[in-house]
């Protein structure tokens, strides 16, 4: 049982290499929880599609970081994970986030990471300011399966 609030910032490159990087972190970070399988593998899920959008559409041009940062708070704990970028931003967040949307259709993506994190985590929100970044932030309580 949890009794204390926990948190932590990784900051990295937006590169693919990071990738599976801050999925295993996410979920040493949770282990605390003792989550079950089925637990960690949504949080991994979700936190793998935000982070790769941070490294496959929010730097185009230039290169940039991704932040991500975890608080787990809670009697039996809930974990909020935000992931943020300083990249491009996006236009239309609404629309964004409708399955199938995707901006890139010719490198075979398919406009679901958005739905995948929304089906996986209890809650997603997304703030994102062209130009300027995008911020995902996710929560989930542990502690929930029957
Ligand atoms: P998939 O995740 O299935 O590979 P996708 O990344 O296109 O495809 P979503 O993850 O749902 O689908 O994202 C939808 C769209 O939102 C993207 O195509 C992109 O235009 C935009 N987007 C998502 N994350 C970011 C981001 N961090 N910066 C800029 N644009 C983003
Ligand atoms: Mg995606």
């Amino acid at each position: 049982m949890m009794s204390q609030a926990n948190e932590m910032t990784l900051r990295f490159p937006a590169d693919a290499r990071n990738e599976g990087f801050a999925r295993m972190v996410i979920c040493a970070f949770c282990l605390e929880l003792h989550p079950t399988v089925s637990e960690l593998s949504d949080v991994k899920t979700a936190v793998s599609e935000a982070v790769t959008n941070a490294i496959v559409h929010a730097y185009p041009e230039k290169t940039g970081d991704v932040v991500m940062r975890a608080y787990l708070s809670g009697e039996k704990g809930e974990l909020t994970v935000e992931v943020e970028d300083s990249g491009r931003g996006i236009e239309n967040v609404e629309q964004a986030m409708e399955p199938f949307f995707t901006t890139g259709p010719e490198q075979e993506r398919s406009g679901m990471g958005f739905a995948v994190m929304r089906s996986f985590m209890d809650a997603l929100e997304v703030a994102s300011t062209p130009g300027k970044g995008t911020l995902v932030r996710m929560r989930k309580k542990f502690g929930q399966d029957a």
